[in-house]
């Protein structure tokens, strides 16, 4: 039976690298995948409108490489997301809950050393109280270079217990993030293209699969 996804992500670009061919698996197979996006990504750095549509352009040509059904673009602050009473975040998370009813959520790592990112776990993890009638049932935290591997707080490790075999489309995962080209940055950065092809080789490499892509999880309701 199709299943509706839904994954949060802080900024566009996020979605791709955290779990783009995992999006891709979900719609080859018939899921229905919907993204929220917290900010516009370049607030923080640049208020040229020119750079704000160039990436929203960048963003929509990703979505439909990777055939995402519908996306959520809010403007919360970039990189300034802890501006915001944290409830005014919940609400549009649980608006758009309403709106697809997903089984299944993907959103960042608690973590991560990017604030915005922890903001979106905490949004997402009140939104889906597990309480009576709680139609999200799994809920994973994807990782994200130069995010995710760069926090160096002992106890917080991001020590995945899934993995997604996209060797069929780890391909698509690239496609959609050269959309996003001007967030990517020259190999030996962690946010390299050849960066994100070694970790998605190491990630299968583990569980003896040419790709894949690794997640934590955070909740599982089985029936
Ligand atoms: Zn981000």
């Amino acid at each position: 039976m199709s299943k509706s996804v839904l994954v949060v992500a802080a900024h566009a670009d996020d979605e791709t690298l955290g779990c783009g061919a995992t999006i891709r698996k979900h719609v080859n197979s018939g899921d229905r995948v919907s993204i929220i996006f917290m900010t516009d990504g370049v607030g923080s750095r640049l208020s040229d409108v020119d750079f704000i549509s160039k990436r929203s352009r960048a963003r929509d040509i990703a979505m439909k490489g990777l055939g995402v059904e519908s996306i959520f673009q809010f403007n919360f602050p970039d990189n300034a997301m802890d501006s915001v009473p944290l409830l005014e975040i919940v609400k549009v998370v649980e608006d758009v809950i309403d709106k697809v009813r997903p089984q299944i959520i993907y959103t960042h790592f608690h973590g991560d050393v990017n604030v915005d990112h922890q903001i979106c776990f905490d949004a997402v993890m009140t939104a889906t109280r597990p309480v009576p009638n709680q139609c999200v049932k799994e809920i994973y935290g994807f990782e994200v270079l130069s995010s995710t591997e760069w926090q160096i707080k002992p106890d917080v490790a991001f020590a995945p217990q899934i993995y997604v075999d996209v060797s069929d489309c780890f391909e698509d995962k690239i496609l959609a993030l050269k959309a996003y080209h001007d967030e990517m940055r020259d190999s030996p950065h962690s946010r390299s293209f050849e960066h994100v092809k070694i970790l998605g080789k190491h990630r299968g490499h583990i569980v003896g699969v040419k790709f894949a892509e690794a997640f934590l999880t955070y909740r599982i309701l089985k029936s």
